[in-house]
Order: structure tokens, then C-alpha cells, then sequence
């Protein structure tokens, strides 16, 4: 038995708190009653305690990991896991006690407790293979695992020589007729089968846009094919392509094409091989292979074919098949029906519905793969192009598949798209005064986030500074939202839609999202934008002066004045200059606003030369009788944008 008055002494408790703590604790105490059992008292001493715990947790930092399950987090925070639940409820996220949230969910619900949290930070950046380390890693496989594979081909040329239409023919005489049945090309990539044998084509976009695209689809081929029309000869994408291809360590073969044509000089095409690009033809000698093709009449196509495998066999192409998949990115997009959508090529490897992979920043689970007619496959081996559905976001073009471990996958997940923000370090200059205009870019497709991001650069004048934080394809995701928020940008979202999560935490964190599937529309907001942050000229125009002739009132800086317009015009809120004459010279004693101006006992707006006024006068300067005003407006006017 306790005293209640002795535990009230001894916890320093006021009577309502005593109250409280007895109700929470669910201990009745009935009129008169002095004591306490054991067991009541036991229960109020470690309510008292917990609640110091918390105060002392909430003063501290938690450390919490990308991803926790909700009673790992609730012990965390020191609290009932209902509680937890509960407050995850009103925040819109349904979750039982042994489910998964992210880092995110996780801060956000820990702050809305009132507690502060940090994320431990673990070495996700190493579940994401740069394409160095992927090569690493590929050319440590065991040479007994190997098997061979087909060879990769890209077709690359200057614009209009007839890639195209090369891919288009070659497709065309050896996909089986059953089998293509009039579908679309579902994937950039394709396999055709030639002489038993299995030939991948990747089709990258040819818009100069993508060079970085094309660029890279040169170092996940094998072989390149370098199109030059017959009737045009070597031009400066066909030099840049070349470039590309040496770069890559990638073996040219050369179709001339278009020699249908009358114009065509087969000839003269190889001078110029030869004697631009060091590209000596075989029959002059030399070690480039070249065939002379009409993509459009399908001459030379199976002599391509031959000359493709002859040179695959040279290099001998291998990869393992029954390691976890390794692949990279060739295209990705946002599906309105399939969700993210990336058409990956497969290295090595086979890659199955039902694998977990983390596919650079992001994870997913394979759902389903889809070869290039769109029809769907169980696995996609060694350079298979394939696409996949069932990844969280989009992926960016060139970034490596794995497959992983489902934990590794979900760590992932926690830390999607987190990496870029924790790099994110605006550099800045400080003598440059310019404003910022900071944006987040989300698209559906590479090829939107691309011309958004080009309009947009070539729209900001020079006097603005343009810092695009992210441009990316897929939905509006909190992180979109986050990494926003910490950079002071706006978010511009084409024809993409805003996670249900995203939309919460941009109104909670107050970031602008700007959604439409109109182009035009975005880019007029975008000017708009531009002009808030044009610098602003200050135009001033002089009004006219006001002699003095009595002070009525004086209290700081503020005056209240009598006088006479002597010139011009006064307004009421135009700026003043007090001027004084002492001998020849006059003096300037202060500057201020006229911010209120009556005559005849009203209040005007404007007063005229020879109205005499009553005014107050805000600024600096001991005005005195006799002393002159010297009045003028002030205005800043932004510069608008032109073009
Ligand atoms: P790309 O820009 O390199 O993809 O070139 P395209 O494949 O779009 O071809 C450009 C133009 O050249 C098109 O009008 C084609 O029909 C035409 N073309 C392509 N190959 C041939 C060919 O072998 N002979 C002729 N006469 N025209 C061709």
C-alpha cells in the first residue's frame, strides 16, 4: 500500500495530472480512498516513466533503415505498435504490424509523433553496376561455363542513308510470317534466325537527340553496321558513328547502300572510307568488310547476314546462361496499361518471370517479359532483347539489370531514386545574383523528358539561372517530391500521373507540382516562371516638388506636414527627397514615402500645382519649415521575356 499523497509528493504531480495519469492507467479511485495497491502504483510509476523515455527520444535523433517492418519501428519509437498503426492509417498507408515501410512513410509518421529521425545509411550504392563493373565482372566468368550466344548488331549511319529501312528488311525476310501477323514492333530490338543461327538487331532512336543513346547502344553491340548511301558518300554523322564504334572497340562492317540508284558510285563511297575514316576496303586490300546493298530492293541483305556471322565467329561470343541475368536498359517508357516498362538486352544470364531484380536505382519483381512482337516469354537468355514489366519505376536507358536476392530487391525499393538526391550538391556561385529557376522533370517517355528538358534550356535567358534537378521518366514519386522540396524546385509533370503519396506530401511540404499532357501548356508556365525570376529595373519618373510651410506633427519617422505644391504633380505613395537650402547651396536631409495626403480635410490620391496639402511624410530627415520636397515614383518593372 502507497499513500496517494505521498506518490503525488514524491512524482511532483498536480492534481489533474494525478487525474490523467490515474485514468490512463485505468486505476479507479473511489471517494476517500488514501492508498494504493502495489500493483496500482507499479503501474503509474512506469507510466511516468515511459512518458520521460519519450520526452527524452523525441529530443534525440532515431536511426531508422531504408526500409523497417512496422513493430521493428514502433520498438524503435518506443511505442505500441497500435498507435504506430493507427497514426499510419490517417496518413493513408494501410499497414498490419509485419509489413514493410520505407524510409519515407517511416519519417513522416516519426515526425508527425514528434520525433526526429535520420536514415543509417547503407551501402546501397553498391547493388547499383556501373557499366565498368559490369564488364568487370563479365570477363571474370569462368570459361567453362560458356556457351555461345548471338552476336549483338547495331545499325548506324548518317541520317536518310537507310537504317531504317535495313531493319525493316532484314526483319522483314526472316521473322516467319505466322509469327509477325501484322504486330508492331513492340521492343527496340529484335532477333532474326539466318542460316540456323540466331542474329540480335538493337534499333535505337534516330533522332540526333538520342546520340547518347546511340552512343551507347555502339558499346553493348558487338558489331556495327555503318550504312552509307551510294549517292552521298561519307558524311558527318558517318563520321561520328565510326568515332562511336572505335570508341566501343566494336568491329565495323560497312553496307553501301541505295545502289539501286542511278546515282549511285560504289566506287567513290570507298575512296572515301578509305581515305576519311582509314577504312580500307577488303578487296583494295584492306580489313574492312564491305556490301554493297539495296535496302529497299533486298539486294545484299543475306550477304550482310553471312559477313555478320563470319565476323561474330571471329570473336568468338560466349556468356554464361545459367548465372543470375545481367542486362542493360536499351529503352524504357511509362506504360498507360503495363505500368514501367523497359526493353532490357541480356549479357549473360537468363532472366524469368518471377525474378527479383534491381535494375540501377530502382527494383521490381519480373511479372512478365515480352519479346519483340509483344508476346510474352518465361525467360530471355544471353543477348536476348526482352522487355519486362514489373519494376516499381523507369529505369533510365543504359542503366544494368541484375537479378537479386527478393530482400536485396526490397532494400532497393526502400532506397529508390534516393542516391541522386543524397549527390545532389548545387553548386554555387556567389558572386552570381541571378535567380533560380530549380526543376524536377517527369515524363512518360525518354523521348518527352528529352524534348521537355531542350525546350526549357533553350527558353531561360541568360539572366536566369536553370538548375534541372532530375529529369526523368515515370510517375510523380514522393522522392520526386522530396528531393524538390530540398532543392526549392518546382515540379513539371507530362503526361504522367502523381502518386496518391506524392500529391500528400507535395501539399504537406508545399511544392508546386505542374501536371498536363499539353506541351504548350507546361511551356507557358514555364515562361511565366522565367518571368518571376527575370531581374527587375526600377524606372523612376519625377513628379514635382513641395515647399514646406508648417510641421504639424512629429513622432519618429513619422511626419505630418503642411505645404504647397510648387511644380508637377504629388502623389500619395510616391518617394521624396527633403532638400534645404543653406546659403547657395541646398543639402539633402532625408529620403521617405508620402503615404497619406488630405486637402480641405479629405483624402486625396493627387494634388496639383498651387493645391495646398496636408500630407504624412515616413522616412528619414528632421523636415523643417521652408525645406523643399523633391517627389517621384519609383517603379519595378520586370523585364519580359522575348521570343
Ligand atoms: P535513316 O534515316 O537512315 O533511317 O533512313 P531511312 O531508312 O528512313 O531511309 C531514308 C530514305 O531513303 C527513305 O525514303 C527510304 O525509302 C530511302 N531508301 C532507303 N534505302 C534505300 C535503297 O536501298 N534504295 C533506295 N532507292 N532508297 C532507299
Amino acid at each position: 500500500m502507497t499513500k496517494i499523497a505521498d506518490l503525488q509528493q514524491e512524482l511532483e504531480l498536480s492534481d489533474t495530472q494525478l487525474a490523467t495519469i490515474l485514468d490512463e492507467v485505468s486505476v479507479r479511485v473511489a471517494e476517500g480512498q488514501k492508498n494504493l495497491n502495489q500493483n496500482e502504483t507499479g503501474r503509474v510509476r512506469q507510466f511516468i516513466k515511459e512518458q520521460q523515455r519519450r520526452a527524452e527520444l523525441k529530443g534525440q535523433t532515431i536511426d531508422l533503415p531504408p526500409i523497417i517492418k512496422v513493430s521493428d519501428f514502433a520498438t524503435a519509437l518506443e511505442l505500441p505498435v497500435g498507435e504506430v498503426l493507427s497514426v499510419l492509417l490517417m496518413n493513408g498507408v494501410t499497414a498490419t504490424l509485419n509489413d514493410d515501410i520505407d524510409y519515407d512513410t517511416a519519417a513522416i509518421i516519426a515526425q508527425e509523433l514528434g520525433y526526429k529521425t535520420s536514415e543509417s545509411v547503407e551501402k546501397l550504392e553498391e547493388q547499383v553496376l556501373s557499366p565498368e563493373k559490369l564488364e568487370e565482372i563479365l570477363n571474370k566468368e569462368k570459361k567453362a561455363d560458356q556457351q555461345e550466344r548471338p552476336p549483338v548488331v547495331t545499325i548506324m549511319g548518317h541520317v536518310d542513308h537507310g537504317k531504317t529501312t535495313l531493319l525493316d528488311s532484314i526483319r522483314q525476310a526472316n521473322v516467319a510470317k505466322q509469327e509477325a501477323g501484322g504486330i508492331t514492333q513492340a521492343i527496340s530490338g529484335y532477333q532474326v534466325k539466318y542460316k540456323d543461327r540466331l542474329i540480335t538487331f538493337i534499333d535505337t532512336p534516330g533522332h540526333e537527340t538520342f546520340e547518347f543513346m546511340r552512343q551507347r547502344g555502339a558499346s553493348l553491340a558487338d558489331i556495327a553496321i555503318l550504312v552509307v548511301a551510294a549517292d552521298d558518300g561519307v558524311k558527318p554523322q558517318t563520321k561520328e558513328a565510326v568515332k562511336h564504334a572505335r570508341a566501343a572497340k566494336v568491329p565495323i562492317i560497312v553496307a553501301i547502300n541505295k545502289i539501286d540508284r542511278a546515282e549511285a558510285n560504289i566506287d567513290k563511297v570507298k575512296t572515301e572510307l578509305a581515305e576519311q575514316l582509314d577504312l580500307q576496303p577488303e578487296e583494295w586490300g584492306g580489313k574492312t568488310v564491305v556490301v554493297p546493298i539495296s535496302a529497299l530492293k533486298n539486294q545484299g541483305i543475306d550477304e550482310l547476314l553471312e559477313m555478320v556471322l563470319l565476323t561474330a565467329d571471329i570473336d568468338k561470343l560466349t556468356a554464361n546462361p545459367e548465372r543470375a541475368a545481367l542486362g542493360s536498359v536499351i529503352e524504357s517508357r511509362l506504360d498507360k496499361h503495363l505500368g514501367p516498362l523497359a526493353t532490357v538486352l541480356i549479357h549473360a544470364g537468363t532472366l524469368r518471370v518471377g525474378d527479383d531484380v534491381v535494375v540501377g536505382h530502382v527494383s521490381g519483381h519480373v511479372r512478365r517479359l515480352m519479346d519483340y512482337l509483344g508476346k510474352s516469354v518465361n525467360e530471355a537468355g544471353p543477348s536476348m532483347p526482352v522487355a519486362i514489366v514489373g519494376l516499381d519505376a523507369v529505369p533510365n536507358a543504359g542503366e544494368i539489370l541484375q537479378v537479386v536476392e527478393a530482400q536485396a530487391a526490397a532494400r532497393q525499393k526502400a532506397s529508390q531514386q534516393r542516391a541522386p538526391v543524397k549527390s545532389m550538391v548545387q553548386v554555387r556561385d556567389d558572386d552570381d545574383e541571378r535567380q533560380t529557376l530549380a526543376l524536377v522533370i517527369k515524363a512518360d517517355t525518354n523521348g518527352s523528358v528529352e524534348a521537355l528538358r531542350e525546350t526549357i534550356t533553350a527558353m531561360v535567358p541568360e539572366e536566369v539561372r536553370l538548375s534541372i534537378i532530375r529529369a526523368e521518366v515515370g510517375a510523380v514519386s514522393d522522392s520526386d517530391v522530396l528531393t524538390a522540396k530540398a532543392a526549392g524546385a518546382l515540379i513539371y509533370a507530362y503526361n504522367t500521373p502523381v502518386g496518391g503519396m506524392a500529391k500528400k506530401l507535395a501539399d504537406k511540404e508545399q511544392v508546386e507540382i505542374k501536371s498536363s499532357k499539353v506541351v504548350y501548356e507546361l511551356s507557358d508556365d514555364v515562361r511565366q516562371e522565367i518571368e518571376k525570376r527575370l531581374p527587375v529595373d526600377i524606372v523612376t519618373t519625377a513628379l514635382g516638388t513641395l515647399k514646406v510651410l508648417k510641421i504639424f506633427f512629429s513622432i519618429q519617422k513619422r511626419k505630418i506636414i503642411g505645404g504647397e505644391v510648387a511644380e508637377g504633380t504629388i502623389e500619395k505613395d510616391a518617394q521624396a527627397i527633403v532638400w534645404r537650402k543653406t546659403g547657395k547651396d541646398r543639402v539633402e536631409i532625408g529620403r521617405g514615402t508620402i503615404t497619406e495626403m488630405q486637402r480641405e480635410k479629405k483624402v486625396i490620391d493627387k494634388a496639383e500645382q498651387g493645391d495646398q496639402v496636408g500630407l504624412t511624410y515616413e522616412g528619414k530627415g528632421k523636415i523643417k519649415e521652408g525645406d523643399v520636397l523633391e517627389v517621384y515614383k519609383e517603379e519595378k518593372v520586370r523585364k519580359e521575356l522575348t521570343a
